[in-house]
């Protein structure tokens, strides 16, 4: 994944750091980091807050989706980009396209509730008017690391 620019790690990175702060906290680790390009500056960085929120939806994506949009004149995030550690969910990718976000990066794939590469395939359909630059596999093995920790932990409890 030589491709990937050297800002691209150092913001999946963060994101990576904050799924780990996640699982500290019990939550799912997954991290999103959202960046306005335009000026190269994180507006929203975040985890899963489905346990602290008692809120199923609250996804990663979601909450930084929400802060980033609160900055922004209409919402619309089509001068930023979304760092996130797992490939995002049908809920997810959808509210990205709706954002109009500009491209989504995400390290793991999630062949089991991505929505991406795999399952519905949100982008593909015909009805998603928006479709963000896809880029998908850098930190995946370190994402995935940390998932797997995470469920084994829990298993073991
Ligand atoms: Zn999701």
């Amino acid at each position: 994944m030589s491709d990937y620019s050297a800002k691209d790690r150092f913001y999946m990175q963060i994101a990576l750091d904050i799924a780990q702060k996640g699982a500290d906290v019990k939550e799912v680790p997954v991290g999103a980091v959202i960046v306005n390009i335009k000026n190269d500056t994180i507006v929203a960085a975040t985890h899963n807050l489905t346990i602290q929120k008692c809120n199923r939806n609250a996804h990663a994506e979601m909450i930084a989706i929400s802060k980033a949009s609160d900055s922004i004149n209409m919402g619309f995030l089509d001068h930023h980009a979304i760092y996130v550690t797992l490939e995002p969910c049908a809920m997810c990718a959808k509210a990205l396209s709706l954002s109009r976000v500009r491209s989504i990066y995400y390290a793991a794939d999630d062949a089991k509730g991505g929505a991406i590469k795999n399952g519905v395939r949100i982008f593909d359909d015909a009805s998603t008017n928006h479709k963000p630059l896809i880029y998908s596999g850098l930190f995946a093995e370190e994402s995935s690391i940390l998932l797997k920790n995470f469920f084994n932990t829990l298993r073991k409890k």
